[in-house]
């Protein structure tokens, strides 16, 4: 669809784009190929997010147990686990912050403890196909599933450095939750499940409030309007969620109790289902 242009006119070779007269940020080109389908790189990929505070810090009691539903969703689904980090990280931003450290420092640091959950989680399941994966090995995902493996991610997203400011103080807006979303939102997932370790959604923390109450459903901009004073999920996997292409619809279920992964991979309505459509 690009020609070149020899000469024309001026006083180098040009390419003939639809792009080639506005800028990439003017109105009339930001809408381009909004009528075009956008293609699932992996559609039966169901890519799950197992907690690092919520799951991977509780050890043994919460881990093996998940661990063998793991083992056995996986003979049945292809899987992407992406693993968050939990107390460790939280203690590393505590220390940074009080450092003075900016935000892109702290997503930095905030990186590196979910490897450490990942590769745990993968030396559990290695007999069962575990890979640890980076962001570079995406890529090299169809040749995994096609070798019957698990591939599991460090959940935090590669922003880096370069993780923009945050909206209030400085720790990273896109933490663990967010790559794990952006990751299915990438590939075109199946599904996109939190595993944690409280039933789903409530109108409050459950952990300090006892009147909290249980929300079965619920769109992703009502969630945002209702201005929690805390939630279970990043908030920003929320705002994307409205734009989503692809995946407009995240479950968080209770790791903690057994079944429930494999019932929510079965496609029940487990948990809480966050949806934006
Ligand atoms: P992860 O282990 O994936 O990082 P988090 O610890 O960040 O998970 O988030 C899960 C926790 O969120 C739950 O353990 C729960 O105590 C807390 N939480 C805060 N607000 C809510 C809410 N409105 N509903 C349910 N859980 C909530
Ligand atoms: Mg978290």
């Amino acid at each position: 669809m690009s020609r070149l242009i020899p000469g024309a006119g001026l006083d180098r070779t040009d390419i003939e784009t639809p792009f080639s007269v506005h800028s990439l940020s003017s109105e009339a080109v930001a809408g381009h190929g909004a009528d075009r389908q956008v293609l699932r790189i992996l559609p039966e990929v169901n890519v799950i997010k197992i907690g690092g505070q919520s799951i991977m810090d509780r050890g043994a009691a919460a881990v093996l147990p998940l661990v063998a539903e793991l083992r056995a969703c996986a003979q049945q689904h292809p899987l992407l686990l992406g693993v968050g980090g939990g107390t460790r990280a939280r203690h590393a931003y505590a220390i940074a912050l009080d450092l003075g450290m900016p935000t892109s420092v702290l997503a930095k640091i905030g990186a590196h403890v979910p490897v450490q959950n990942a590769r745990m989680l993968q030396l559990l399941l290695a007999q069962d196909g575990g890979i640890l994966i980076d962001h570079e090995a995406v890529g090299h995902l169809p040749l995994y599933y096609r070798m019957g493996c698990v591939p599991i991610l460090p959940g935090m997203p590669p922003f880096s450095f370069w993780e923009p400011p945050a909206r209030v103080g400085r720790i990273p807006t896109h933490r663990t939750d967010a790559g794990v979303w952006l990751t299915a939102e990438g590939l075109g997932a199946r599904r996109c499940i939190f595993v944690k370790d409280e039933d789903g959604l409530y109108t409050a923390n459950p952990k300090d409030d006892p009147r909290a109450t249980f929300i079965p459903r619920i769109h992703a901009a009502e969630l945002l309007a209702r201005k929690l004073p805390d939630c279970v999920v990043e908030p920003v996997v929320l705002e994307y969620m409205l734009r989503a292409r692809l995946v407009r619809e995240i479950q968080i279920i209770n790791g903690l109790k057994p079944g429930t992964l494999t019932r929510a991979l079965a496609g029940e309505p487990v948990g809480t289902i966050i949806h934006a459509d």
